[in-house]
């Protein structure tokens, strides 16, 4: 199964507000605080973890023994708008990419959305409802260049 890379570029900071005012970034670097959202299964499709579980400095450190976090996990932060290069002035150039980049490779998105523990705040959600779901156990955070890795 094809998967979509992205790299992971900024803070999170002070990460999830549930209410949704202060909006997630649904693939955001391993930091105490933010919030383990997925497990790269073996095909690189993301299994959801739906409840809310914070990392800490410890669990970085373990989950670094055996490589990068961000390519076997997801996490999601807070999202920091103009303070990241994928900040687009408006909105989040990952998930438009993400999307064209399904269409290119024919992929099919996912057929139902997964439960998620961060969706009444998510940046993607927000701004492409759904359709960003269907894509988003396809994403993979590491540290490399935005790439499609198949
Ligand atoms: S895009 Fe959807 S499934 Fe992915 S983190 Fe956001 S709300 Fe959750």
């Amino acid at each position: 199964m094809p998967t979509l890379a992205r790299t992971s570029n900024h803070r999170t900071a002070d990460l999830i507000d549930p209410g949704g005012a202060q909006k997630s970034c649904p693939s955001a670097p391993a930091e105490p605080g933010a919030l383990l959202i997925g497990v790269v299964g073996p095909e690189g499709v993301v299994q959801p973890i739906p409840t809310r579980l914070e990392i800490d400095a410890d669990f970085i450190a373990r989950a670094s023994k055996a490589g990068t976090p961000e390519a076997r996990f997801r996490f999601a932060g807070r999202c920091v708008e103009g303070k990241c290069r994928q900040w687009t002035g408006n909105s989040c150039g990952v998930i438009e990419k993400v999307l064209a980049g399904m269409t290119d490779q024919a992929i099919d998105p996912a057929a139902g959305l997964p439960r998620c523990a961060i969706r009444g705040s998510c940046r993607w959600y927000t701004q492409r409802g759904g359709d960003a779901c269907r894509a988003c156990v396809y994403v993979v955070t590491d540290q490399r260049a935005d790439q499609l890795a198949v």
